[in-house]
């Protein structure tokens, strides 16, 4: 049976989403999903709950994971699905990705103080439920003390890459990054390339050629945020690669208010068919049967 909707893209609270896994899942099934991957940034702490949430309401669940790689001019983030969350290489390299954070975090909420505004780290830790913290929850936190109107109006003027509280963080090269993946036994994937901020097509094309060589598996060409003429014109990179096609909502809950699970803004669809071949591909790739996260028969 190859029917049914899924959402390959998805954050809970063990990073910045606003969503439990549980509450996620919950919210997944009754909008019809099939199979569900959560993507939380640089942790796989929601496995447990949401494989458990999952059986439960008889969907699917792909246990991913979400890394910001090294890039300009915009963000490169790579996502990894079928990851083993017993590996050990992926369990140090992500101890190390939080250290970054923990490192980068305190000099934001300095930034924000100097820019005259009360924010206080220690406050920041507590509305993230001391989770990984990202800088939608310094972005809530302004929202909170009536600084800004959103989130999105909190990334504009402070947050985002070049406004005044960005604070730069150790990131791992696109390199590195795909290889950890398939270290842990995933697929690795470029998601939401409108974000690299390229100037042109050519330019998109030359990277995901280099990014080919690499051994990247996929493009994430069907998002919320793309309009239809980028999910063709993704998708059409991705085959002119010889890549998987994926797609997701990036769901955030509250997080970003705008974007639903499964749905996204209103006109995602994101078909089973493509989790098919995205498990094909791992299983091609896993040589440890033990070690494999997603049954492709499942
Ligand atoms: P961090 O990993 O802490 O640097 O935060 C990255 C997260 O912040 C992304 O996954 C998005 O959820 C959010 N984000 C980054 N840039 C923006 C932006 N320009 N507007 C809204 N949200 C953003
Ligand atoms: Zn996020
Ligand atoms: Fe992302
Ligand atoms: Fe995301």
């Amino acid at each position: 049976m190859s029917g049914g909707v899924i959402d390959l893209h998805t954050h809970t609270t063990h990073s910045d989403g606003s969503a439990s896994p549980e509450e996620l899942i919950a919210r997944a099934s009754s909008k019809g999903a099939r199979s569900i991957a959560i993507t939380d940034h640089d942790t796989v702490d929601a496995f447990a709950e949401a494989r458990a949430a999952a059986d439960r309401f008889g969907i699917e669940f792909v246990p991913g994971i979400e890394i910001s790689a090294d890039f300009s001019p915009g963000t490169m983030h790579i996502l990894g699905y079928c990851v083993d969350d017993e590996s050990t290489a992926l369990k140090e390299k992500l101890a190390t990705l939080k250290n970054a954070r923990e490192k980068r975090n305190p000099e934001i909420a300095r930034r924000l103080e100097a820019l005259g505004f009360d924010i206080n780290y220690s406050e920041v830790v507590q509305t993230a439920n001391n989770n990984v913290v990202g800088r939608p929850h310094f972005a809530r936190l302004l929202v909170e003390r009536g600084y800004v109107r959103s989130i999105q109006e909190a990334f504009d003027r402070l947050l985002k890459k070049g406004a005044p509280a960005y604070v730069e963080k150790a990131r791992l090269a696109p390199a590195d990054s795909i290889e950890l993946i398939h270290r842990a036994g995933g697929v690795a994937v470029l998601a939401h390339p409108y974000q690299l901020k390229l100037p042109s097509y050519e330019a998109v094309n030359e990277l995901v050629a280099e990014l080919a060589a690499l051994g990247l598996d996929g493009i994430e060409a069907i998002y919320s945020r793309h309009s239809q003429a980028e999910r063709s014109t993704y998708s059409e990179i991705a085959t002119r690669h010889h890549l998987l096609v994926t797609g997701g909502s990036d769901y955030h809950g509250s997080y970003k208010p705008d974007i639903d699970i499964v749905t996204g803004l209103g006109d995602l669809e994101v078909s089973y068919a493509l989790l098919e071949a995205l498990k094909a591909r791992a299983k091609d790739r896993v040589t440890k049967p033990e070690a494999k996260a997603c049954d492709p028969r499942g």
